[in-house]
């Protein structure tokens, strides 16, 4: 890393990831307007988003339900149109207050937060999209439901519950090479009737957006290192 690339601020780091963005859509014979940046602002306070707001972006991603809800109100008041996204796991207890505050939802993960979130869309009067997490890596670890479970429980959310899952979403195990998971999601999301791809991080979107990411979620790349 430069000198220089050290004293890039957010938005200017913001700015060329969106030309990267831009470039990595027409690589793939994609409109970049087919890919949404999910500015991923997990750890960093109001005072450090305000910047990247300021210089236009909407779209913002938050892995915890109440660091979200201390910062976001507030932001909200001054930038109303902004788009909030929960990209991390989601407690039963935090349910209605995640449908109150956000308006994208890329972590349903099993069945009975299905029917937490589908309950509370409901009552609440509430559209989001929502994803369904896959463990690609089948890793024990880590949240989501198992490809091959994958159709069955988008199914079950259409037919049983009446919510509309617009896509699939998936972290790939680190030590992996991430377009293989990538290309595995993207064909579980055909197979489940989804053309909604939440994949793709700071190290690895371009690789997501050439297999077909329609969201993806940057973080690093954009604050700095948390
Ligand atoms: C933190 C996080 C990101 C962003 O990661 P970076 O490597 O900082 O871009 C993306 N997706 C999820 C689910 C995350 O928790």
């Amino acid at each position: 890393m430069t000198g220089d690339e050290y004293q890039e601020t957010a938005p200017e780091r913001l700015k060329r990831i969106k030309v990267e963005i831009a470039d990595a859509a027409k690589g793939a014979g994609r409109s970049a307007s087919d890919v949404t940046l999910i500015a991923v602002s997990k750890t960093f306070d109001a005072d450090a988003v305000e910047p990247v707001l300021a210089a236009g972006h909407r779209q913002f991603g938050e892995n915890r339900v109440q660091e979200a809800e201390r910062k976001w109100p507030g932001l909200r008041s001054k930038f109303p149109d902004v788009t909030l996204h929960l990209i991390g796991p989601l407690q039963s207890n935090k349910v209605k207050d995640a449908v109150a505050l956000f308006d994208a939802i890329h972590t349903i993960d099993r069945e009975k937060i299905a029917r937490a979130v589908a309950a509370e869309v409901a009552s609440q009067q509430r559209r989001l999209d929502l994803f369904v997490q896959v463990n690609t890596g089948e890793e024990a670890q880590k949240a989501g439901v198992f490809p091959r479970e994958a159709k069955a429980f988008v199914d079950f959310c259409r037919n049983d519950l009446q919510l509309t899952i617009r896509g699939l979403m998936c972290i790939p195990p680190v030590e992996e090479e991430p377009s293989v998971h990538f290309a595995f999601l993207a064909k579980l999301a055909r197979e489940a009737g989804l053309d909604a791809l939440s994949m793709g991080m700071s190290g690895d979107f371009e690789a997501a957006i050439a297999l077909g990411a329609t969201h993806v979620r940057v973080g690093s790349a954009i604050f700095g290192h948390r």
